[in-house]
């Protein structure tokens, strides 16, 4: 292990990213396994090698494995640090659309922002404490889901098993708008609508028909004006398909749709409007299937005190720790609705998630994982 200044580790933030650059080198799809199962190879020797108890569930469904780790030392119930290894990203984006690089301040690189920084960042401030010989007074259990792009469909319920065993979450999705910490995001809901008319010959029996399509748009225009920016509340048909040839009445029309409410009270208020839609024409039927996606992550007490924690340890490493609330659904998401007060948006600072221009600011490396550390350390 390196040591330097009279052999006290230091926080150095080339070598973070060099360990940062080495995670998002091994690029992880959510829908390749093998590409997040090489990820999760790597991750899993970090932190074997500072002594980490390991267990790694192998995946399912086509997605890659869990891995968690949790310290052989700490006070029950500890903290839980949530983090993926899987990105959005196709193999071969780092040599094409956004070449690993850096430019000044900024890195870039497919995944970098969202989230192998964050995630590489969670497992350096353990391995800094570790290295100075310390342990945190609580327990400290390390999850990394291999699909959380795709709304941890394999891993949701081990995270709420394990979210239960402890007092806090700290989530490691990237920083917002020049630092911010997320302490709330909206719930998502998610539902797939079919109609199913009456098939006719559209010239000659026309009369006989009973359009799928005509009365799945009318509930279309239904669901996209439930939409009111005022109070958060987004609804989008997202996809849409039906119909068979031209010259038939359409028997069926399928649409997905995606809303977004600020907190649970809305998410029953709609889901009981969607849950009852009745079709225009009586001839028709309507198939409604979905429900909560991701709960609401709302900011209530715990999380407010919990925040403030964490900017007075920000104010002591010496910058101001701003928080807001988010429309994007996280991991933290599942155990904020479970009571626990979670913090989100741990990573480092940056912009483009998602996209080809993904990077983060090097000169945000050393202040985040301070932050981590010192929750890690403070926390009890
Ligand atoms: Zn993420």
């Amino acid at each position: 292990m390196d040591k330097k200044n009279n052999n006290q580790p230091v926080i150095d933030s080339e070598e973070i990213l060099e360990g940062i650059l080495n995670w998002v080198e091994l690029e992880s799809p959510s829908h390749d396994s093998k590409a997040v199962n090489k990820m999760v190879d790597q991750v899993q020797e970090g932190l074997d090698a500072i002594g980490l108890e390991l267990k790694r569930t192998p995946g399912r469904d086509g997605y890659g494995d869990i891995l968690q780790a949790r310290t052989p030392w700490g006070d029950e119930p500890g903290i839980l640090v949530l983090s993926h290894t899987d990105t959005v990203h196709a193999l071969g984006t780092k040599e094409m659309a956004n070449t690993i690089r850096r430019e000044g301040n900024k890195v870039y690189g497919p995944g970098i922002y969202d989230m192998k920084a964050g995630a590489y960042i969670a497992f350096y401030a353990m391995r800094h404490i570790i290295r100075q010989e310390k342990k945190t007074p609580l327990s400290v259990t390390f999850i990394y889901v291999p699909e959380e792009e795709v709304g941890s469909p394999t891993s949701r319920d081990l995270i709420v098993a394990e979210a239960k065993r402890n007092k806090y979450v700290l989530v490691t999705e990237p920083a917002r708008e020049g630092g911010k910490i997320v302490t709330a995001r909206n719930g998502r809901l998610q539902y797939e609508i079919t109609v199913t008319g009456r098939p006719a010959h559209a010239g000659t029996r026309h009369m006989d028909g009973r359009s799928a399509i005509k009365e799945m748009a009318h509930q279309i225009l239904k669901l996209e004006a439930l939409t009111d920016y005022e109070r958060g509340l987004t609804c989008s048909v997202g996809t849409i398909t039906g119909g068979t040839l031209t010259n038939v009445i359409p028997n069926e029309c399928i649409i997905s749709v995606d809303l977004r409410v600020p907190e649970m009270e809305t998410a029953s208020e709609i889901m009981k409007i969607v849950e009852n839609l009745e079709p225009v024409n009586p001839d028709c039927n309507i198939n409604i299937r979905g429900g909560i996606d991701r709960p609401p992550y709302e900011k209530f007490d715990g999380i407010a005190k919990l925040f403030e924690h964490a900017k007075s340890i920000a104010a002591e490493i010496g910058f101001e720790l701003q928080d807001m609330k988010t429309g994007g659904g996280s991991d933290g998401n599942f155990t904020a609705a479970l009571g626990i007060p979670t913090l989100d948006g741990l990573g480092a600072d940056g912009s483009g998630a998602h996209s080809f221009d993904e990077y983060i600011y090097f000169s945000s490396l050393k202040e985040r994982t301070k932050l981590m550390i010192g929750l890690l350390e403070t926390l009890t």
